[in-house]
């Protein structure tokens, strides 16, 4: 058992997959080519904001939304203590300083009351200025974005989406990396809507945003690609990954987000009585970049993965450490005393195999193992 099918995902679509490919070569325009203009419109389209602007990958995304934004040294990035690395990595490299906040138990996300507190925290304390909010949109469900972009709002306080697992989310009909003031996500192979490579974008309504994340990429041009005006980056999209996107895009909006929510629902039915399984809020909708499942300690969390693996069930771990408890940020002396529900999740999470494409006989292995052992 795979956990995430791509191989199966590539069979599927096999026929389109390498006619696009193939096509994308013969043009020759390997960098920016037609196909990532084609996608950008398509990607705009889709979320429901003005503008997309792809680049070399998630984390580049969240860099360029940064500098576009203008955050850099003095500013206080707030970002959840519980994320993949690069959310906290890319404030701390545009030399903004990230202040960890606690999650919610039941979402693995933000918490809008420990956001209160932490920014009230940052204020009193007086050294940074209060600049930006970078939310995440764990495991493919949109952060609280109803309480936090009120909030970011009253506080004067510019909202980052980090969407690079939210792809595909909602709430009510609005889309994930259509969020707060700009948004990223991220293609890289394992996420809901991901290439063959690296890959990602940024989401923005406004023009002038979008304007200068385009010079940022390529090298801060200006006129052209000789005239620069600002320190950029060198991160465009490949011509190919464009066309690989443009084909999953097709299938992603056809049949694998219904597909996945499929293989959640399958899972919450068969393990709510045993586990806690993840919360989506009334109004929400996720797309389920993993299915995590929160065990009562971590000798039972541990226990279970060793049991699923010794069945040939492979299980992950997002993430084994918050951010407070990282080597790199050993320097902000955080302690975590703010953030219990990180350092719980952590010890307690684990993520099953999930995607659109597991059968219905895995489905069902990956349950009656989880059974088989919890129940003892
Ligand atoms: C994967 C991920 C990123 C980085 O994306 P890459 O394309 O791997 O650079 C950033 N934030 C979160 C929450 C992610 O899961």
């Amino acid at each position: 058992m795979e956990f995430r099918d791509l191989k199966a995902q590539y069979l599927h679509l096999q026929a389109e997959m390498d006619a696009a490919m193939l096509a994308a070569v013969r043009s020759g325009q390997f960098v920016l080519g037609k196909e990532v203009a084609q996608l950008e419109a398509k990607l705009a389209e889709y979320v429901g904001v003005g503008h997309c602007v792809s680049c070399a990958n998630g984390t580049d995304a969240l860099q360029l939304a940064l500098l576009a934004k203008g955050v850099g040294k003095g500013d206080a990035v707030f970002v959840p203590d519980l994320t993949f690395f690069a959310s906290a990595e890319m404030i701390a490299a545009v030399g903004a300083t990230p202040v960890f906040v606690d999650i919610d138990l039941a979402t693995f996300n933000l918490c809008p009351k420990s956001l209160e507190s932490a920014i009230t925290r940052v204020e009193k304390a007086g050294s940074l200025r209060s600049k930006a909010v970078m939310a995440v949109d764990l495991f493919g469900l949109p952060a609280n974005y109803t309480e936090i972009e009120m909030l970011c709002k009253t506080r004067g306080l510019t909202l980052i989406e980090d969407g690079a697992q939210g792809f595909g989310g909602k709430i009510a009909e609005r889309r994930a990396c259509s969020f707060g003031d700009i948004a990223t996500t991220s293609f890289f192979p394992a996420k809901p809507l991901g290439c063959y490579g690296d890959g990602g974008a940024v989401f923005t309504e406004d023009a002038e945003t979008a304007e200068r994340l385009r010079s940022l990429r390529v090298h801060g041009k200006g006129e052209d690609k000789y005239d620069n005006v600002r320190i950029g980056m060198n991160s465009r999209l490949d011509t190919v990954q464009a066309a690989v996107l443009n084909v999953k895009l097709d299938a992603f909006v056809r049949h694998e987000l219904d597909d996945v929510n499929e293989v959640a629902a399958f899972y919450t039915e068969q393990l709510k009585d045993l586990v806690k399984a993840p919360k989506v809020p009334d109004g929400f909708f996720s797309s389920w970049a993993q299915y995590s499942i929160l065990l009562k300690n971590e000798e039972e969390r541990n226990g279970l993965r060793t049991h699923l693996q010794k069945a040939g069930v492979p299980t992950m771990i997002y993430f084994p450490k918050p951010m407070h408890a990282q080597t790199a940020f050993a320097h902000l002396c955080d302690d975590g005393k703010n953030c219990p529900n990180a350092s719980k999740v952590s010890r307690c999470v684990l993520a099953l195999p999930m995607g659109p494409y597991v059968t219905m006989e895995d489905r069902q292995t990956v349950c009656d193992e989880v059974k088989q052992y919890l129940n003892g």
